[in-house]
């Protein structure tokens, strides 16, 4: 028995989430006392491989087939189902990725086994797992448990856990594992990496984020938060009202019906945190806020506050931060 985490890549690089799954893995691997590995799906995956050296884990099984060089569903569903079937983990823990999201359904019912996804939180009691999620739009949270002993397969959302606090040490052994899939196996073939526009950026690896709300009047304001954005370095997002009215594009868009964000700022300007806004950004490690209503429910959230006017305020803090 063991706790694997399942790898994906992103720009040749660990996937954010994947590393946040590092975290909830290696937790859950203290709490059950199992040995917590991770599951490379790829082809020539020893880049990838090596930049996890450092990190905290038994093994790393590298599930390499030429098939596997370009992301498939009926690929990665087949090679992880192997997996798992000759390695029999506990728990399969993956970040609830896009990739996720469509093969781990296939896995589940290839080998009928639950599959409990987008959870935001677990606990264990008496030895038994708990998983937490948002259901109904985020108004309401669920517990669900796994029925059986049998491996289980679970995703964490977006920010659930804190990539910093993946336990670095001890050398993990990488291992080979033997994935079988004929030509004709796979039935799709994937385009390239799908992006709204050319200058659209990936605001779930921004660091530093400056997220507009209604507040900001008329879109004729909307320079005075892009230019702090440019004097902080900032990335640029929005709550969705100016998105509806065609203020920013919708690739700008926090929330749930939006992007998932966990900046180490996050600094919002005339926002009032509605849920829907919430469970986009509220992983992010700090937050600062403006709104002149100072019963704005963000504020509950916020590290910093400051009730005002954003119209008086924004000015001045960007000549100050170009001073
Ligand atoms: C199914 C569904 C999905 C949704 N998905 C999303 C989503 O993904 N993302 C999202 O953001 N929303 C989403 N919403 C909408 C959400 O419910 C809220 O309506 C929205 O988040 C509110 O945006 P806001 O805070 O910018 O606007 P408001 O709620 O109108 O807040 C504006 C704030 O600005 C303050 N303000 C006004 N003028 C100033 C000023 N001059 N200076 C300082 N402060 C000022 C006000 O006090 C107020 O608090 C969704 C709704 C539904 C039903």
């Amino acid at each position: 028995m063991s706790i694997l985490i399942v790898i994906e890549e992103s720009n040749g690089a660990v996937h954010r989430m994947s590393r946040e799954a590092v975290v909830a893995g290696q937790a859950l691997g203290r709490d059950f006392d199992l040995p917590v590995s991770a599951v490379l799906l790829g082809h020539d995956t020893s880049d990838l491989c090596q930049s996890l050296d450092s990190t905290q884990l038994h093994e790393i099984l590298q599930a390499d087939h030429p098939l596997l060089g370009s992301y498939s569903s009926d690929g990665f569903s087949r090679a992880l189902a192997q997996v798992i079937e000759s390695e029999s983990p506990r728990y399969v823990i993956a970040g609830h990725t896009y990739m996720v999201r469509d093969f781990f359904p296939r896995v589940s019912a290839k080998l009928n086994i639950p599959f409990l996804a987008d959870n935001i939180a677990y606990r264990v009691e008496g030895g038994a797992l708990t998983l937490t999620k948002q259901i109904l739009a985020a108004k309401l949270v669920a517990d669900v448990a796994p029925a059986g002993d049998g491996p289980c397969i679970i995703s964490f959302q977006s920010a659930a856990f804190q990539e910093e606090d993946v336990a670095e040490g001890s050398e993990a052994t990488a291992r080979q594992v033997s994935i079988s899939l004929e030509d004709g196996s796979i039935r799709t073939t994937s385009e390239e990496p799908f992006q709204e526009a050319a200058s659209a950026v990936d605001l779930s690896s921004a660091e530093v984020i400056v997220s507009v709300g209604r507040g900001i009047g008329k879109e004729e304001n909307l320079p005075l938060a892009q230019e702090l954005a440019a004097a902080m370095g900032a990335e640029l997002a929005a709550s969705r009202p100016v998105v509806d009215s065609g203020w920013l594009e919708g690739y700008h868009q926090i929330g749930s019906s939006g992007q998932t964000v966990a900046p180490k700022l996050y600094f919002a300007l005339g926002i009032s945190g509605a849920i829907q806004h919430v469970v986009g950004m509220k992983g992010s490690k700090n937050i600062v806020l403006i709104n002149k209503d100072p019963d704005a429910p963000l504020f509950e959230l916020a590290d910093y506050g400051v009730v005002g006017d954003l119209l008086e305020i924004v000015p001045k803090l960007k000549k100050a931060l170009q001073a």
